[in-house]
């Protein structure tokens, strides 16, 4: 069994903030929380440093029976809430930096959203699609065994995220329940309904994505009929978002994934889309629309961009070049410190990710109790009180911007690590 290593992200809070990258915007983002709340210096070390990190080998057979060894994290950054809660993403560009501020990220969003729960995060290096399924259930097996002391229901309780699926939530929950002996439906969620899954869940994200972005778009006084929006990413989250904000009435002129990006000005046929995605596996060569060179997508003249896909997409070198009103981040970090003072300058409303893509980790919580009282709620009882959660922290978030006079980012940083301080001062340091 590997020992989980308590391991500091760096010797005071900031220090980690030097550079570039996710990390760096997390605790920038937290650093500016912490100066309009005034707190001392001492909590803000506690804030900014993950409570538990854990590293771990997987030693992967391979179909060919070659032995490959893979890198996987799971960080968990604060429980002063409840258990530790957030995503595993298989990607080649995962690196305990990232799962650091993707752990840090999910602490604020649970906060903002008051579910009774910490953050955290966990990653392999790996890219999926090199690997076959049987292969990707080993990996996912035998990285759940490593992690298998730091999670659990009162623990820590992984979900999907970039490159894993309902099935990788299915094979989790099964190891684990191996392991302990006894089947346990609430240490994973995001799992496929035939065991134990929420309905409404796949989709949630992105219902809550859409939610915020037809609030945010009224908000500047634009309606859903002949608005256009541009999705950055055609995965589990932009695809899902581009469907229900056609479904609105928004015209999607435009989508792109990690091969390409289509164009068609009126609106894209979203669901004919989704079809040629499920048969190519990508966006290009979609008959329904012309071609469009990806870096193109993020400046396009539209009401709404909804970057839906990896970190750091905005940055200094083309945040300018966004034309829409209104950006929604779909994605987890899209945009940089540095493109966010950018937008803001150019007058375009930014909605943070932690109150935008909310709905999967809302619909998350959903799943756990209904696991935890063996008792499942409708879909419409699921989406009504996935809406009515996301409206209420979009009219917090605007609520403590306005007294505050800060960005909307600010804002719901700054309502979410006020709460998470409030839990732990309450509850006090030990020993
Ligand atoms: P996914 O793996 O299902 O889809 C990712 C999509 O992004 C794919 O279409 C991929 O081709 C595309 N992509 C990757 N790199 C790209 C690039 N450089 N340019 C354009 N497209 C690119 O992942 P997902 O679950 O949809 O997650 C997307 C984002 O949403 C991540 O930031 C994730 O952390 C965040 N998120 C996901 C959930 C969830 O419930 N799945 C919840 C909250 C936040």
């Amino acid at each position: 069994m590997t020992t989980p290593v308590l391991a500091p992200a760096a010797d005071a809070p900031g220090e980690a903030a030097a550079g570039t990258g996710p990390l760096a915007d997390a605790q920038a983002q937290l650093a500016a929380a912490v100066r309009a709340l005034g707190y001392e210096t001492g909590l803000h070390a506690l804030l900014a440093r993950p409570r538990r990190e854990m590293t771990v080998s997987i030693p992967l057979r391979r179909d060919d029976g070659s032995v490959e060894v893979l890198t996987g994290h799971r960080v968990q950054h604060n429980f002063s809430r409840g258990p530790a809660k957030g995503g595993l993403r298989f990607s080649p560009a995962v690196d305990l930096d990232e799962v650091r501020a993707l752990a840090m990220w999910m602490t604020w969003k649970c906060a903002l959203l008051d579910v009774p729960y910490g953050g955290a995060k966990g990653g392999i290096t790996i890219d999926p699609r090199r690997y076959s399924r049987e292969e990707l259930e080993r990996v996912t097996r035998r990285y759940t065994s490593e992690i298998l002391p730091i999670i659990g229901p009162e623990r820590d309780i992984p979900a999907p995220d970039i490159g894993t699926d309902e099935q990788t939530m299915a094979w989790m929950m099964d190891t684990y329940s191996v392991s302990v002996g006894y089947t346990v439906p609430g240490v994973v969620t995001g799992k496929p309904v035939s065991v134990g899954g929420s309905l409404g869940r796949s989709s949630a994200t992105s219902r809550g994505v859409v939610h915020i972005a037809l609030a945010a778009l009224a908000h500047r006084g634009i309606t859903p009929a002949g608005a256009t929006a541009a999705v950055q990413g055609f995965g589990k989250v932009g695809a899902g978002a581009a469907l229900f904000l056609a479904e609105a009435g928004v015209e999607v002129v435009a989508v792109s994934d990690q091969y390409g990006a289509v164009h068609r000005a009126g609106g894209l046929d979203v669901p004919a889309l989704q079809q040629h995605v499920a048969a190519t596996g990508s966006v290009v060569g979609f008959a329904g629309a012309d071609p469009l060179p990806a870096e193109r997508l993020l400046g396009l003249a539209v009401d709404l961009l909804v970057p839906a896909a990896v970190e750091g997409v905005l940055h200094a070198g083309n945040a300018a070049e966004v034309a829409a009103s209104v950006v929604v981040e779909g994605a987890n970090g899209p945009t940089t410190a540095a493109a966010d003072e950018i937008l803001a300058a150019h007058g375009v409303l930014v909605v943070p990710d932690i109150l935008a893509n909310a709905g999967g980790v809302i619909v998350s919580y959903f799943e756990w109790v209904q696991s935890d009282q063996a008792y499942w709620w409708s879909a419409a009882e699921v989406d009504a009180r996935l809406e009515a959660r996301m409206l209420a922290a979009w009219g917090k978030v605007l609520e403590v911007a306005a007294e505050r006079g800060l960005s909307l980012r600010e804002a719901a940083t700054v309502t979410a690590v006020q709460r998470v301080a409030d839990a732990h001062l309450t509850r006090g340091l030990y020993p």
